[in-house]
């Protein structure tokens, strides 16, 4: 069965007295293990699509299935319950939290999903390469370890979706190949599914499938 399943999602914004639609009706499936390229113009609700599917927007109508379960009619509670433990999402922008260490960024998913794994969490800094950096804060790292961390973070619950919104786009070229290959390595491991956003053809043909976004629907 998928991990990620959406049908018929629709999402409207109001703006003044007018909602404006910005998914119509979209179908997608993700498979465990399986990674799906998302890619289309800017404002075709790509990030929409994605948060919707992390349970960090609501959808207005449609189904959203995490690990066969419907976000849709969830509260907002119950839906912060699947966010730490089925589904987990990797930002461009990072998102570490400046107050906590590495170690303790790693860990604060996981912990709040009850869910935290010494061995799971060290195969991951040993993956990643963040052995020597654990006692750091995050202004001290580079972008590439910053978001080696996010990945870290997101993956030690054992989420069944990883969503990952441009995760390289603040990298450098060899920075952000590095990373992305640690990513695909990883998910492969978990038997995860992973669904990211790219701008990128390049990043895209990486993947093992491709689906284009075009004002709120899949082309
Ligand atoms: P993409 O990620 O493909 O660039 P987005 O999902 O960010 O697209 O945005 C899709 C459309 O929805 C855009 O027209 C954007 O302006 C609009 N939009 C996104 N978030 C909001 C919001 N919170 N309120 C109003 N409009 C929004
Ligand atoms: P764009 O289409 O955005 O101009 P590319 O598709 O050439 O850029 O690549 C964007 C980023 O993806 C670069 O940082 C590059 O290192 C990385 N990249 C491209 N192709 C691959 C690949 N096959 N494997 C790993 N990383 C790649």
């Amino acid at each position: 069965a998928p991990v990620l399943h959406l049908s018929g999602v629709t999402k409207s914004y109001s703006v003044a007295t007018d909602a404006v639609p910005v998914l119509r009706g979209v179908d997608l499936h993700l498979n465990p293990g399986e990674t799906l390229a998302l890619t289309g113009e800017s404002g075709s609700g790509k990030s929409t699509l994605l948060h919707i599917a992390g349970g960090l927007e609501t959808a207005d109508a449609g189904q959203v299935r995490v690990a066969g379960q419907d976000l849709v009619p969830m509260t907002d509670t119950q839906r912060a319950a699947i966010r730490c433990k089925d589904v987990a999402v990797v930002f461009q922008q990072f998102n570490l939290i400046p107050s906590l260490n590495v170690a303790d960024n790693i860990a604060f998913q996981a912990r709040l999903a009850g869910r935290l794994d010494a061995q799971v969490v060290g195969h991951l800094v040993a993956k990643l390469g963040l052995s020597e950096q654990l006692t750091k804060y995050p202004e001290a790292l580079s972008g590439g370890q910053q978001q080696r961390v996010a990945i870290a973070r997101a993956l030690a619950a054992r989420p069944r979706v990883l969503l990952a919104d441009e995760p390289t786009g603040n990298l450098d070229e060899g920075t952000s190949s590095e990373v992305l290959e640690q990513l695909l390595a990883l998910v492969a491991d978990t038997g995860a599914g992973l669904l990211l956003v790219t701008h990128s053809p390049g990043i895209a043909a990486r993947m093992d499938r491709r689906l284009h976004l075009s004002r709120g629907q899949v082309a």
